[in-house]
Protein backbone atom coordinates (compact mmCIF):
# COMPACT_ATOMS: atom_id res chain seq x y z
CA UNK A 1 0.00 0.00 0.00
CA UNK A 2 1.30 3.66 -0.97
CA UNK A 3 1.70 6.31 1.31
CA UNK A 4 -1.72 8.39 0.66
CA UNK A 5 -0.21 11.44 -1.42
CA UNK A 6 1.69 8.81 -3.66
CA UNK A 7 -1.58 6.30 -4.05
CA UNK A 8 -3.74 9.50 -5.18
CA UNK A 9 -1.23 10.53 -7.81
CA UNK A 10 -1.12 7.09 -9.37
CA UNK A 11 -4.77 7.28 -9.04
CA UNK A 12 -4.79 9.93 -10.57
CA UNK A 13 -3.04 9.53 -13.76
CA UNK A 14 -4.39 6.20 -14.15
CA UNK A 15 -8.17 7.52 -14.10
CA UNK A 16 -6.96 9.95 -16.37
CA UNK A 17 -5.58 7.77 -18.74
CA UNK A 18 -8.12 5.08 -18.94
CA UNK A 19 -10.42 7.73 -19.57
CA UNK A 20 -8.57 8.82 -22.53
CA UNK A 21 -7.44 5.29 -23.76
CA UNK A 22 -9.53 2.28 -22.84
CA UNK A 23 -11.93 1.72 -25.72
CA UNK A 24 -13.31 -1.76 -27.61
CA UNK A 25 -11.68 -4.56 -26.92
CA UNK A 26 -8.97 -2.97 -24.47
CA UNK A 27 -11.69 -1.87 -22.27
CA UNK A 28 -13.79 -5.43 -22.22
CA UNK A 29 -10.34 -6.75 -21.25
CA UNK A 30 -9.67 -4.71 -18.56
CA UNK A 31 -13.40 -4.76 -17.10
CA UNK A 32 -13.40 -8.84 -17.54
CA UNK A 33 -10.28 -8.41 -15.05
CA UNK A 34 -11.24 -6.08 -13.12
CA UNK A 35 -14.50 -7.83 -12.41
CA UNK A 36 -13.08 -11.64 -12.06
CA UNK A 37 -10.73 -10.06 -9.54
CA UNK A 38 -13.99 -9.03 -7.52
CA UNK A 39 -15.75 -11.84 -8.16
CA UNK A 40 -12.52 -13.61 -6.49
CA UNK A 41 -12.37 -11.29 -3.77
CA UNK A 42 -16.03 -12.15 -3.10
CA UNK A 43 -16.09 -15.97 -2.82
CA UNK A 44 -13.03 -15.64 -1.01
CA UNK A 45 -14.13 -12.99 1.76
CA UNK A 46 -17.43 -13.09 1.82
CA UNK A 47 -20.03 -16.31 3.31
CA UNK A 48 -22.94 -15.16 1.37
CA UNK A 49 -21.18 -14.47 -2.19
CA UNK A 50 -19.48 -17.93 -1.20
CA UNK A 51 -22.80 -19.26 -1.08
CA UNK A 52 -24.61 -18.09 -3.62
CA UNK A 53 -22.02 -18.94 -6.63
CA UNK A 54 -21.11 -22.21 -5.10
CA UNK A 55 -22.85 -24.41 -8.07
CA UNK A 56 -21.84 -21.95 -10.36
CA UNK A 57 -19.23 -21.40 -12.99
CA UNK A 58 -17.59 -17.77 -11.48
CA UNK A 59 -15.93 -17.29 -15.18
CA UNK A 60 -19.28 -16.64 -16.84
CA UNK A 61 -19.79 -13.60 -15.18
CA UNK A 62 -23.42 -13.02 -17.46
CA UNK A 63 -24.71 -16.66 -15.76
CA UNK A 64 -24.04 -15.18 -11.97
CA UNK A 65 -27.42 -14.23 -10.03
CA UNK A 66 -28.05 -10.27 -9.71
CA UNK A 67 -29.19 -9.28 -6.01
CA UNK A 68 -30.86 -5.70 -5.20
CA UNK A 69 -31.26 -3.68 -2.07
CA UNK A 70 -33.47 -6.42 -0.01
CA UNK A 71 -31.56 -9.25 -0.80
CA UNK A 72 -27.93 -6.92 -0.08
CA UNK A 73 -29.47 -5.95 3.40
CA UNK A 74 -31.37 -9.07 4.33
CA UNK A 75 -27.23 -10.50 3.51
CA UNK A 76 -25.84 -7.65 5.13
CA UNK A 77 -23.80 -9.48 7.98
CA UNK A 78 -22.70 -12.19 5.80
CA UNK A 79 -21.80 -9.86 2.44
CA UNK A 80 -20.05 -7.53 3.98
CA UNK A 81 -16.20 -8.85 4.32
CA UNK A 82 -15.13 -7.33 7.29
CA UNK A 83 -17.93 -8.75 9.71
CA UNK A 84 -19.70 -5.78 10.09
CA UNK A 85 -23.05 -6.03 11.86
CA UNK A 86 -25.72 -4.29 9.91
CA UNK A 87 -27.84 -3.65 13.98
CA UNK A 88 -24.28 -2.05 14.96
CA UNK A 89 -24.41 -0.13 11.63
CA UNK A 90 -27.94 0.92 11.61
CA UNK A 91 -27.60 2.13 15.06
CA UNK A 92 -24.40 4.46 14.12
CA UNK A 93 -26.38 5.79 10.84
CA UNK A 94 -29.24 6.55 13.28
CA UNK A 95 -27.61 8.28 15.93
CA UNK A 96 -26.05 10.33 13.62
CA UNK A 97 -29.05 11.61 11.90
CA UNK A 98 -30.66 12.05 15.52
CA UNK A 99 -28.05 14.39 16.76
CA UNK A 100 -26.95 15.77 13.47
CA UNK A 101 -23.05 14.97 13.84
CA UNK A 102 -22.74 13.23 10.36
CA UNK A 103 -19.07 13.53 10.59
CA UNK A 104 -16.95 10.27 11.78
CA UNK A 105 -16.33 6.77 11.02
CA UNK A 106 -17.78 3.83 12.32
CA UNK A 107 -15.53 1.97 14.12
CA UNK A 108 -12.96 4.82 13.22
CA UNK A 109 -12.64 3.23 10.41
CA UNK A 110 -15.84 2.89 7.73
CA UNK A 111 -17.80 4.76 6.41
CA UNK A 112 -21.57 4.12 6.56
CA UNK A 113 -24.21 5.93 3.98
CA UNK A 114 -28.03 5.57 5.03
CA UNK A 115 -30.22 6.36 1.57
CA UNK A 116 -33.73 5.13 0.31
CA UNK A 117 -32.63 6.00 -3.47
CA UNK A 118 -34.27 5.06 -6.20
CA UNK A 119 -36.02 2.48 -4.42
CA UNK A 120 -38.56 2.92 -1.30
CA UNK A 121 -36.63 0.94 1.28
CA UNK A 122 -33.74 1.97 3.32
CA UNK A 123 -30.44 0.81 2.24
CA UNK A 124 -26.79 1.26 4.18
CA UNK A 125 -23.99 1.20 2.24
CA UNK A 126 -20.13 0.73 4.08
CA UNK A 127 -16.95 2.44 2.41
CA UNK A 128 -13.62 2.04 3.49
CA UNK A 129 -11.70 4.93 4.62
CA UNK A 130 -8.53 4.15 2.65
CA UNK A 131 -10.75 4.19 -0.22
CA UNK A 132 -13.21 7.30 0.52
CA UNK A 133 -9.62 8.91 1.35
CA UNK A 134 -8.57 8.39 -2.52
CA UNK A 135 -11.94 10.20 -3.59
CA UNK A 136 -10.53 13.78 -4.17
CA UNK A 137 -7.74 12.18 -6.64
CA UNK A 138 -10.93 10.76 -8.44
CA UNK A 139 -12.54 13.64 -8.10
CA UNK A 140 -10.13 15.56 -9.65
CA UNK A 141 -9.58 13.07 -12.59
CA UNK A 142 -13.52 13.13 -13.33
CA UNK A 143 -15.44 16.02 -12.84
CA UNK A 144 -14.72 17.92 -15.44
CA UNK A 145 -14.29 20.74 -13.58
CA UNK A 146 -11.92 23.15 -15.68
CA UNK A 147 -8.17 23.58 -14.19
CA UNK A 148 -8.72 27.10 -14.26
CA UNK A 149 -10.99 26.77 -11.41
CA UNK A 150 -8.33 25.27 -8.97
CA UNK A 151 -8.21 25.99 -6.01
CA UNK A 152 -11.74 24.41 -6.09
CA UNK A 153 -14.23 26.31 -3.31
CA UNK A 154 -16.70 24.27 -3.67
CA UNK A 155 -20.04 24.89 -1.66
CA UNK A 156 -21.77 21.56 -2.14
CA UNK A 157 -25.76 21.65 -1.07
CA UNK A 158 -26.59 18.23 0.14
CA UNK A 159 -29.61 16.95 3.02
CA UNK A 160 -27.06 15.71 5.04
CA UNK A 161 -23.46 15.60 5.58
CA UNK A 162 -21.14 12.19 5.80
CA UNK A 163 -18.12 11.84 6.34
CA UNK A 164 -17.53 10.41 2.93
CA UNK A 165 -17.39 13.51 1.41
CA UNK A 166 -15.59 15.54 4.31
CA UNK A 167 -12.72 12.96 2.67
CA UNK A 168 -13.04 14.96 -0.47
CA UNK A 169 -11.41 18.27 1.31
CA UNK A 170 -7.72 18.45 0.36
CA UNK A 171 -4.82 20.76 -0.85
CA UNK A 172 -6.74 21.78 -3.99
CA UNK A 173 -10.45 21.49 -3.13
CA UNK A 174 -12.34 22.81 0.33
CA UNK A 175 -15.80 21.78 0.10
CA UNK A 176 -18.15 23.14 2.24
CA UNK A 177 -21.37 21.77 3.12
CA UNK A 178 -24.45 23.43 3.22
CA UNK A 179 -27.56 21.99 4.07
CA UNK A 180 -30.34 22.07 1.56
CA UNK A 181 -32.62 23.16 4.05
CA UNK A 182 -31.37 26.90 4.66
CA UNK A 183 -32.95 29.31 3.66
CA UNK A 184 -32.25 30.66 0.54
CA UNK A 185 -31.20 34.26 1.60
CA UNK A 186 -28.73 32.49 4.28
CA UNK A 187 -27.53 29.87 1.51
CA UNK A 188 -26.36 33.12 -0.63
CA UNK A 189 -24.70 34.55 1.96
CA UNK A 190 -22.75 31.53 2.86
CA UNK A 191 -21.63 30.81 -0.73
CA UNK A 192 -20.81 35.03 -1.37
CA UNK A 193 -18.65 34.93 2.10
CA UNK A 194 -16.66 31.05 1.34
CA UNK A 195 -16.33 32.88 -2.58
CA UNK A 196 -17.64 29.67 -4.23
CA UNK A 197 -16.28 29.19 -7.49
CA UNK A 198 -18.20 26.01 -7.76
CA UNK A 199 -22.02 25.38 -6.91
CA UNK A 200 -22.72 21.61 -6.28
CA UNK A 201 -26.60 20.77 -5.32
CA UNK A 202 -29.42 18.92 -6.70
CA UNK A 203 -31.22 20.69 -10.01
CA UNK A 204 -35.08 21.84 -7.17
CA UNK A 205 -31.82 23.75 -5.37
CA UNK A 206 -30.10 25.24 -8.26
CA UNK A 207 -33.52 26.62 -9.45
CA UNK A 208 -34.16 28.61 -6.35
CA UNK A 209 -30.49 29.96 -6.47
CA UNK A 210 -31.17 30.88 -10.34
CA UNK A 211 -34.50 33.19 -8.79
CA UNK A 212 -31.99 34.92 -6.98
CA UNK A 213 -28.95 35.19 -9.36
CA UNK A 214 -28.35 38.64 -9.05
CA UNK A 215 -27.81 38.34 -5.33
CA UNK A 216 -24.91 35.98 -6.05
CA UNK A 217 -21.58 37.55 -5.75
CA UNK A 218 -19.38 34.47 -5.90
CA UNK A 219 -17.38 34.37 -8.60
CA UNK A 220 -19.42 30.68 -10.01
CA UNK A 221 -16.86 29.56 -12.41
CA UNK A 222 -19.37 26.20 -13.18
CA UNK A 223 -22.12 24.26 -11.44
CA UNK A 224 -22.05 20.78 -10.80
CA UNK A 225 -26.06 19.29 -10.59
CA UNK A 226 -26.53 15.70 -9.11
CA UNK A 227 -29.40 13.45 -7.24
CA UNK A 228 -31.89 14.30 -9.26
CA UNK A 229 -32.70 14.09 -13.35
CA UNK A 230 -31.34 17.26 -14.90
CA UNK A 231 -33.75 17.92 -17.87
CA UNK A 232 -32.03 19.49 -20.65
CA UNK A 233 -34.66 22.94 -20.74
CA UNK A 234 -33.51 22.89 -16.88
CA UNK A 235 -29.77 23.13 -17.88
CA UNK A 236 -30.83 25.38 -20.10
CA UNK A 237 -32.32 27.90 -18.34
CA UNK A 238 -29.48 27.37 -15.39
CA UNK A 239 -27.04 28.14 -17.75
CA UNK A 240 -28.21 30.94 -19.56
CA UNK A 241 -29.19 32.64 -15.56
CA UNK A 242 -25.73 31.72 -14.66
CA UNK A 243 -23.34 32.84 -17.41
CA UNK A 244 -21.66 29.45 -16.92
CA UNK A 245 -21.75 25.91 -17.90
CA UNK A 246 -23.91 23.09 -16.11
CA UNK A 247 -22.42 19.77 -15.64
CA UNK A 248 -24.30 16.48 -14.07
CA UNK A 249 -22.22 14.06 -11.84
CA UNK A 250 -24.44 10.66 -11.13
CA UNK A 251 -23.66 9.40 -8.36
CA UNK A 252 -25.40 6.29 -6.26
CA UNK A 253 -25.23 5.32 -3.17
CA UNK A 254 -23.75 1.92 -4.82
CA UNK A 255 -21.07 3.94 -6.50
CA UNK A 256 -19.81 6.76 -9.05
CA UNK A 257 -21.51 5.84 -11.78
CA UNK A 258 -20.63 8.29 -14.34
CA UNK A 259 -19.07 11.86 -14.44
CA UNK A 260 -18.66 14.39 -16.93
CA UNK A 261 -16.14 15.09 -19.37
CA UNK A 262 -14.49 18.52 -20.68
CA UNK A 263 -17.25 18.78 -23.15
CA UNK A 264 -20.09 18.25 -20.43
CA UNK A 265 -21.05 15.09 -21.75
CA UNK A 266 -22.00 12.23 -18.49
CA UNK A 267 -19.73 9.30 -19.02
CA UNK A 268 -20.18 6.02 -17.43
CA UNK A 269 -16.67 5.08 -15.38
CA UNK A 270 -15.84 2.06 -17.40
CA UNK A 271 -13.18 1.24 -15.32
CA UNK A 272 -14.80 2.03 -11.53
CA UNK A 273 -18.30 0.71 -12.47
CA UNK A 274 -19.30 -2.04 -14.80
CA UNK A 275 -22.87 -1.34 -15.86
CA UNK A 276 -24.77 -3.81 -17.70
CA UNK A 277 -27.67 -2.27 -19.77
CA UNK A 278 -30.22 -4.71 -21.05
CA UNK A 279 -33.28 -4.13 -22.94
CA UNK A 280 -36.70 -6.16 -22.89
CA UNK A 281 -35.19 -9.52 -24.55
CA UNK A 282 -32.04 -9.18 -22.06
CA UNK A 283 -30.02 -8.92 -24.58
CA UNK A 284 -27.35 -5.65 -24.45
CA UNK A 285 -28.49 -2.75 -25.03
CA UNK A 286 -25.98 -0.62 -27.52
CA UNK A 287 -28.41 1.54 -29.33
CA UNK A 288 -28.35 4.89 -28.43
CA UNK A 289 -31.94 7.02 -27.73
CA UNK A 290 -33.66 3.98 -26.60
CA UNK A 291 -34.55 3.21 -22.72
CA UNK A 292 -32.82 0.35 -21.28
CA UNK A 293 -35.23 -2.39 -19.08
CA UNK A 294 -33.29 -3.32 -16.46
CA UNK A 295 -29.98 -1.62 -15.38
CA UNK A 296 -27.39 -4.08 -13.68
CA UNK A 297 -23.83 -2.78 -11.88
CA UNK A 298 -20.79 -4.18 -10.41
CA UNK A 299 -18.66 -1.66 -8.16
CA UNK A 300 -15.00 -1.93 -8.78
CA UNK A 301 -13.34 -0.73 -6.40
CA UNK A 302 -15.44 -1.30 -3.27
CA UNK A 303 -14.31 -4.55 -1.39
CA UNK A 304 -15.42 -4.09 2.21
CA UNK A 305 -19.55 -4.26 0.67
CA UNK A 306 -19.25 -5.91 -2.38
CA UNK A 307 -21.67 -5.63 -4.73
CA UNK A 308 -21.85 -8.01 -7.82
CA UNK A 309 -24.32 -7.79 -10.48
CA UNK A 310 -26.92 -5.55 -8.16
CA UNK A 311 -30.09 -4.21 -10.08
CA UNK A 312 -30.76 -0.57 -9.86
CA UNK A 313 -33.75 0.67 -9.89
CA UNK A 314 -32.84 3.82 -12.49
CA UNK A 315 -32.82 3.59 -16.55
CA UNK A 316 -31.10 5.11 -18.66
CA UNK A 317 -30.57 6.08 -22.51
CA UNK A 318 -27.04 5.97 -24.08
CA UNK A 319 -25.89 8.60 -26.25
CA UNK A 320 -23.93 8.93 -29.64
CA UNK A 321 -20.07 8.96 -28.59
CA UNK A 322 -18.68 11.86 -27.30
CA UNK A 323 -16.80 14.68 -29.48
CA UNK A 324 -14.57 14.24 -26.21
CA UNK A 325 -12.58 10.89 -28.13
CA UNK A 326 -13.44 8.91 -25.10
CA UNK A 327 -14.14 5.52 -25.66
CA UNK A 328 -16.37 5.42 -22.03
CA UNK A 329 -20.15 5.23 -22.82
CA UNK A 330 -21.68 8.20 -22.81
CA UNK A 331 -25.35 8.65 -21.23
CA UNK A 332 -28.02 11.19 -22.96
CA UNK A 333 -30.93 10.64 -20.10
CA UNK A 334 -31.49 9.39 -16.90
CA UNK A 335 -34.99 8.20 -16.38
CA UNK A 336 -34.98 8.15 -12.27
CA UNK A 337 -37.27 10.30 -10.31
CA UNK A 338 -38.79 13.19 -11.21
CA UNK A 339 -39.81 14.07 -7.46
CA UNK A 340 -41.76 17.57 -6.90
CA UNK A 341 -40.97 20.00 -3.93
CA UNK A 342 -43.41 19.43 -1.18
CA UNK A 343 -45.37 22.44 0.65
CA UNK A 344 -46.08 23.23 3.57
CA UNK A 345 -47.05 26.51 5.96
CA UNK A 346 -44.88 28.01 8.91
CA UNK A 347 -46.87 29.67 11.74
CA UNK A 348 -46.88 33.12 10.34
CA UNK A 349 -48.91 31.40 7.39
CA UNK A 350 -45.99 31.73 4.69
CA UNK A 351 -45.29 28.79 2.46
CA UNK A 352 -42.21 26.63 3.42
CA UNK A 353 -40.15 24.02 0.98
CA UNK A 354 -39.38 20.67 1.75
CA UNK A 355 -37.47 18.70 -0.43
CA UNK A 356 -38.10 15.40 -1.16
CA UNK A 357 -34.78 13.81 -0.11
CA UNK A 358 -35.64 15.47 3.17
CA UNK A 359 -39.15 13.99 3.46
CA UNK A 360 -37.77 10.73 2.19
CA UNK A 361 -35.01 10.70 5.18
CA UNK A 362 -37.75 11.76 8.42
CA UNK A 363 -39.80 8.30 6.79
CA UNK A 364 -36.76 5.73 6.30
CA UNK A 365 -35.49 6.80 9.72
CA UNK A 366 -38.34 6.30 11.65
CA UNK A 367 -38.66 2.65 11.76
CA UNK A 368 -37.71 -0.61 10.17
CA UNK A 369 -40.69 -2.57 7.91
CA UNK A 370 -40.92 -0.05 4.98
CA UNK A 371 -40.71 -1.96 1.57
CA UNK A 372 -41.98 1.10 -0.60
CA UNK A 373 -43.67 4.62 -0.11
CA UNK A 374 -45.22 7.70 -1.95
CA UNK A 375 -46.05 10.72 -0.96
CA UNK A 376 -49.03 12.77 -2.17
CA UNK A 377 -50.01 16.59 -1.73
CA UNK A 378 -53.26 17.93 -2.62
CA UNK A 379 -53.36 21.71 -0.90
CA UNK A 380 -50.33 22.91 1.44
CA UNK A 381 -50.29 21.10 4.47
CA UNK A 382 -51.94 18.12 3.21
CA UNK A 383 -50.12 15.28 3.33
CA UNK A 384 -50.81 11.84 2.27
CA UNK A 385 -48.43 8.91 2.85
CA UNK A 386 -48.75 5.35 0.44
CA UNK A 387 -47.01 2.99 2.55
CA UNK A 388 -45.94 -0.62 1.20
CA UNK A 389 -45.08 -2.46 4.60
CA UNK A 390 -42.78 -5.96 4.88
CA UNK A 391 -45.47 -8.72 5.74
CA UNK A 392 -45.67 -9.66 9.15
CA UNK A 393 -44.78 -5.94 10.64
CA UNK A 394 -47.52 -4.01 12.87
CA UNK A 395 -48.98 -1.91 10.86
CA UNK A 396 -50.27 0.44 12.98
CA UNK A 397 -46.95 0.82 15.01
CA UNK A 398 -44.97 1.27 12.05
CA UNK A 399 -47.76 4.43 11.26
CA UNK A 400 -47.42 5.75 13.83
CA UNK A 401 -43.50 6.11 13.76
CA UNK A 402 -43.66 7.77 10.27
CA UNK A 403 -46.47 9.94 11.25
CA UNK A 404 -44.60 10.97 14.39
CA UNK A 405 -41.15 11.60 12.60
CA UNK A 406 -42.99 13.40 9.81
CA UNK A 407 -44.35 15.59 12.57
CA UNK A 408 -41.72 16.33 14.18
CA UNK A 409 -39.23 17.26 11.05
CA UNK A 410 -41.79 19.52 10.19
CA UNK A 411 -41.40 20.99 13.59
CA UNK A 412 -37.91 21.18 13.42
CA UNK A 413 -37.95 23.98 10.40
CA UNK A 414 -41.34 25.47 12.13
CA UNK A 415 -43.61 24.20 9.69
CA UNK A 416 -46.75 22.09 9.96
CA UNK A 417 -49.06 19.72 8.09
CA UNK A 418 -52.72 20.34 8.81
CA UNK A 419 -53.40 16.72 7.99
CA UNK A 420 -51.62 13.66 7.55
CA UNK A 421 -53.12 10.64 6.40
CA UNK A 422 -51.87 6.94 5.85
CA UNK A 423 -52.67 4.36 3.26
CA UNK A 424 -51.27 1.05 3.55
CA UNK A 425 -51.13 -1.35 0.18
CA UNK A 426 -48.94 -2.13 -2.41
CA UNK A 427 -47.45 0.58 -4.63
CA UNK A 428 -47.55 0.10 -8.25
CA UNK A 429 -44.38 1.52 -10.14
CA UNK A 430 -45.04 1.76 -13.55
CA UNK A 431 -42.78 2.42 -16.56
CA UNK A 432 -40.85 5.47 -17.77
CA UNK A 433 -40.49 8.54 -15.00
CA UNK A 434 -41.33 7.69 -11.45
CA UNK A 435 -42.13 10.43 -9.03
CA UNK A 436 -42.91 9.28 -5.34
CA UNK A 437 -43.02 12.53 -4.40
CA UNK A 438 -46.24 14.08 -6.01
CA UNK A 439 -47.93 17.96 -5.38
CA UNK A 440 -51.15 19.05 -6.67
CA UNK A 441 -51.00 22.57 -6.62
CA UNK A 442 -48.49 25.06 -7.88
CA UNK A 443 -45.83 26.25 -5.71
CA UNK A 444 -46.66 30.05 -4.04
CA UNK A 445 -43.83 32.43 -5.29
ZN1 LIG B 1 -16.92 13.33 -23.58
Amino acid sequence: MLPLPLQGVVDFIGLRWRFKHLRGERLRRYQLKAVSRMVNLATARSPFYRELYAARDPSDFRELPTINKAVMMKAFNRLNTAGLKIDEAMAFALAAERDKQYLGYFRDRYVVGLSSGTSGARGLYLTDSAISRRLPFAFLARSGMPWRLLPYRIAFFLRVFNQGFADINGLLISLRYLPTMLPVEEAIERVNAMRANVLMGPPSLLRLLARQRSRIRAPIGIIVSYAEVLDEHERAMLEHVFGVRVVEIYQASEGLIACPCRAGRLHINEDLMYVELLDEKGRELAMPGVPCRRMIVTNLYNELQPLIRYELNDLVELGPPCECGSGFRVIAKVIGRDDDILCFERQDGSPGQVFPDVMSRWIITATEGIEEYMVEQAGPGQLVLWLQLEAAVDAALVTRRVVESVRSGLAEHGLAAASIETRIGPIERGAGKYKRFRRAFALPA
